[in-house]
């Protein structure tokens, strides 16, 4: 099990290991940006300077499609059989677990998501992921049609070509093999643009592929600002499909480009304002108070499928609260390179005001701040905010409404079924959702009424690779993981034959 992995003195022997500036990855070679700028990249674990990327261009995301594509058209990749795609794609995974201890941490000063869960939730689950599409690549099978026997109609599924990914901080290396992994067993050439505040495990990551045999210019990753390099990737006549996760804004954002440009399929994996609802039938109180509070406060909230908003029975309301709230106060927060902390730090200084923000205007709406709601730590340089629980929140409340991404529990109570389910639906976001009840009718009922890509019964998060995650509403589209998420990334073809 990954966490065996984790010692802390060989945690402590990569805590303030250099780390070399990193430039851009395009068609295998290590390049500065066309006007040599480079851009700091801050540790959120004390605030100094961890190390420095380049700043790329859009002339730089021109550079990386021209190398992708022509790695796609000339097929050492894309028409290499599939027994050795298969074979680079095992060969990474297993160079990512064997670096996994120096990949966790690096991204942990990167991130600031405690070690405990990253080093399961990133590279652990990363060459999970592309081990799973490894697997599936050469399952995948064409279809012959129930046609007129005067002719054969046969489906083909074709790699789109080139793919432009654009990449969160939340968990980079777990949501970027979401995208490679089903992109390159599919056999198409990827442009990756990371976060600009968790770069640096994606950049090692590709270095791996390189190593594993991927050939050069099928994974091109290029640093920089959304506004920049973001833009010009979803701008680009010469992809063919973006795939992306991050916030709503962004995603609008890369639609209208795409309109303004050559119509490239967007998919979007957006944000999440999970209800959590616990009926008073739960069959384990205890474990549904310790979910509530892991579904929240794990990476300092920052996970798109967070539960952050609680929904409460009124019959058991006062006692369960408590007892998240116990749960709160035992949390261990602090330095991330800990292997005992439970919430490490909030990813950037932006990141962290914005939650303030929420804990102002939280109050300011009349809900009542049950606990926390503070920076703390603040002597260490780092961001660290504490766990914290708002009750009496309204469902119209900012709180109740908007994602959050941090560290802050919205509590509402409910009266019966009838109106945890209208709770549950009253945002335009449909990422997730979890409910606690012994009544196997009501598990399905609310498995059926709720508006969300997941709904968890009597556990929270933790779904594998084998099935999708995907939004609803204005969550998203299209999913990642599964063999669902293979759709993405072919094109189909028909062949109509007269015979
Ligand atoms: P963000 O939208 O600010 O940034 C995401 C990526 O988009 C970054 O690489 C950024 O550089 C890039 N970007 C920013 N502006 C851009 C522009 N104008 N054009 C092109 N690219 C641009 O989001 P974030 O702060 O990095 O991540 C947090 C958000 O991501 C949260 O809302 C969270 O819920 C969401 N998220 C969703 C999922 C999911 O699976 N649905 C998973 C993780 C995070």
């Amino acid at each position: 099990r990954p966490q065996h992995m984790l010692d802390q003195s060989s945690i402590d022997a990569l805590r303030s290991a250099p780390v070399t500036p990193k430039l851009h990855l395009i068609d295998g070679a290590a390049l500065p940006a066309s006007d040599g700028q480079m851009m700091d990249v801050i540790s959120p674990l004390d605030g100094s300077v961890l190390t420095q990327t380049a700043c790329g261009t859009a002339a730089d995301i021109e550079h990386a499609v021209k190398s992708a594509r022509a790695a796609f058209e000339d097929g050492r990749w894309s028409q290499m059989p599939p027994a050795g795609r298969k074979k680079v794609l095992h060969k990474w995974a297993d160079l990512i677990e064997a670096n996994a201890l120096e990949l966790a941490v690096l991204g942990v000063r990167d991130n600031g998501t405690e070690i405990s869960m990253a080093i399961k939730a990133e590279p652990f689950s990363a060459a999970g992921t592309i081990r799973y599409y490894a697997e599936a690549l050469d399952k995948v099978y064409g279809e012959i049609a129930n046609t007129d026997p005067a002719f054969l109609g046969m489906i083909h599924r074709e790699p789109v070509g080139v793919v432009g990914a654009i990449i969160p901080w939340n968990f980079p290396l777990m949501i970027g093999a979401w995208k490679l992994g089903p992109a390159l067993a599919a056999g198409n050439s990827v442009v990756l643009k990371p976060s600009e505040t968790a770069s640096l495990t994606l950049h090692r990551l590709a270095e791996l592929a390189l190593e594993a045999g991927l050939p050069k210019g099928v994974l091109n990753i290029v640093f920089g600002e959304g506004a920049v390099v973001g833009e010009a990737l979803g701008l680009s006549m010469d992809v063919d499909v973006l795939v992306f996760t991050g916030s709503g804004g962004t995603g609008r954002r890369l639609l209208e480009y795409s309109a303004r440009s050559n119509l490239k399929r967007v998919y979007l994996e957006l944000g999440g304002k999970s209800p959590h609802i616990i009926f008073a039938d739960a069959p384990d109180l205890d474990a549904a108070a310790m979910a509530a509070a892991g579904g929240i406060f794990r990476n300092s909230g920052q996970v798109c499928v967070a539960g952050s908003r609680l929904l409460v029975q009124a019959e058991i309301h006062d006692d369960f609260v408590a007892a998240v709230a116990k749960n709160a106060a035992n949390f261990k927060v602090g330095d991330p390179l800990d292997m005992t902390t439970q919430m490490g730090a909030v990813n950037s200084a932006r990141q962290l005001e914005q939650n303030l923000g929420f804990v102002d205007t939280a109050t300011a709406q009349g809900a009542d701040l049950m606990h926390g709601g503070n920076r703390i730590l603040q002597d260490t340089g780092g961001y660290f905010m504490e766990p914290t629980i708002f009750t009496g929140v309204g469902a119209r409340d900012d709180i109740a409404q908007k994602e959050v991404f941090g560290p802050i529990l919205a509590v509402t109570t409910f009266k019966d079924e009838a109106e945890a389910i209208s709770l549950a639906n009253s945002t335009p976001l449909g990422l997730a959702a979890g409910a606690w009840t012994s009544d196997l009718g009501r598990a399905h009922r609310m498995i059926r009424a709720i508006r969300a890509g997941v709904v968890h019964i009597n556990t929270y998060g933790g779904a594998d690779n084998t099935v999708p995650l995907g939004g609803m509403g204005q969550s998203g589209n299209g999913s990642d993981k599964s063999m669902h998420a293979m759709d993405k990334y072919v094109d189909l073809k028909t062949a109509w034959i007269r015979l």
